[in-house]
């Protein structure tokens, strides 16, 4: 183990709990630079007063993150008692029997940083952000295990160049989950696959947005949903009731799942269609004549970053443009779903962006919902990119 001396001027940052270690901290920064990923350091005053503890691993722009701010063992009681605790927030959930897919453990919002952990109606799924948290790999199976008793544990290392996704197979142990398998989110139920690449079938914490959309929003509505990936929101908005549904995707594969999900709420696919597109074709004027026309609905989801053959597009740069060229396919009074997971740009930025993109267009609108992560995502008030999902229900008129 290693201690640190914490620099002054970040004393209040650290004791007030930010939970992130970034090099500039500290008043050695050669000595973190021997340290290996996985060390525990202790962090001290320059009055060699004990601060926190943490662990080193290297994560975008921080090497580490807090652990505790007791002088404890980082054992395995430590990771049980984290892991019980987060389980004890998530009660409602496991007691739901209309949704058996959820946050298990939130990384910061539950303690520590590095990991997140899924349930699958009795599977878990762990995400590991770097290879420090790794190391320990052993004692969380044995917590999750332990307290969860799930089926089997899957898992998704992201710690490759630039956090990205490390390929291989994701089984750790217990039963291999089947294929096809469902869970059920609200009543709807989805298609999901632990161990198909980066991805499972579903973003999770989209859950209350897909509710409300399904509650309130669908019901005899035609709905346009781009960057539709495996189609939760179009199935979410046709067991709500909507009249007609157009998802919109890149990737060949969308449509065969997207078909999966409508098939496993018994949904027939005649007003139901799914097209594979760039969505930036739209950009493009006479393209995209597919999508063309007026709705009801138009959701808007689309990743931080995507590069496709012919276009670049980046939320913080273009989502202005996305909404005017999308939302002139809306009727009056129809329903705007703008979302976004970039955890950099800030909720008023983001709204800047969307009602721009409106105004531009010569429309007057109404922001009916505003809505971030479902709890189970819990985040940290000390760290707001754990604070990273946002989006807008808005009614537009024109
Ligand atoms: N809205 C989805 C999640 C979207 S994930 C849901 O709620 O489940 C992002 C999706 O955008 C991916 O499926 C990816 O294939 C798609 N995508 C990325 N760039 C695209 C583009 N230029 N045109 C269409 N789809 C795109």
């Amino acid at each position: 183990m290693a201690k640190l001396i914490l620099k002054d001027k970040f004393m209040d940052l650290v004791k007030d709990g930010h939970p992130g270690i970034f090099p500039g901290l500290f008043t050695d920064k050669n000595k973190i630079e021997r340290l290996a990923e996985g060390e525990i350091v202790n962090i001290y005053s320059a009055k060699k007063e004990f601060i926190a503890k943490g662990y080193l691993g290297v994560e975008n722009r921080n090497i580490g993150w807090i652990l505790s701010y007791d002088n404890e063992e980082i054992n395995q009681n430590y990771f049980s008692k984290k892991m019980a605790k987060a389980v004890s927030y998530r009660q409602k959930l496991f007691m739901d029997p209309e949704t058996t897919a959820f946050r298990l453990f939130n990384a910061v919002g539950d303690d520590i940083g590095g990991f997140v952990v899924d349930y699958y109606d009795g599977f878990a799924l762990i995400q590991w952000y770097n290879e420090g948290i790794y190391q320990f790999k052993d004692m969380i199976y044995k917590a999750i295990n332990d307290i969860v008793f799930p089926r089997g544990i899957y898992e998704k290392k992201r710690f490759g160049n630039n956090g990205s996704y490390i390929k291989g197979d994701s089984f750790v142990s217990g039963e291999r989950m089947d294929d096809n398998f469902e869970i059920l989110e609200n009543g709807v139920k989805y298609i999901v696959n632990l161990n198909d690449g980066a991805m499972t079938g579903i973003f999770l914490d989209q859950r209350e947005v897909r509710k409300v959309i399904k509650d309130k929003y669908a019901n005899g509505r035609k709905v346009l949903n781009t960057f539709s990936y495996t189609g939760a929101f179009s199935v979410a908005s046709a067991v709500g009731g909507a009249s007609e549904t157009i998802s919109l995707d890149l990737a060949k594969r969308s449509v065969e799942m997207t078909r999966n999900n409508f098939e496993a709420n018994g949904i027939d696919l005649e007003n139901h269609s799914i097209i594979v597109d760039d969505v930036f074709n739209f950009y493009k004027k006479g393209s995209l004549n597919h999508v063309t026309g007026e709705y009801d609905m138009v959701i808007l989801d689309p990743p931080s970053f995507s590069r496709s053959k012919d276009h670049v597009f980046s939320v913080e740069k273009d989502y202005k443009k996305l909404v005017e060229n999308f939302s002139v396919l809306l009727k009056n009074n129809g329903i705007l779903v703008a979302s976004t997971n970039h955890s950099k740009l800030s909720y008023e930025d983001f709204e800047y962006r969307v009602t721009r993109g409106l105004r531009n267009n010569g429309f007057r609108f109404r922001i009916e919902e505003k809505f971030t992560q479902s709890s189970d995502f819990k985040w940290n008030d000390n760290f707001e990119e754990s604070k990273y999902l946002k989006v807008l229900v808005i009614k537009v008129y024109r």
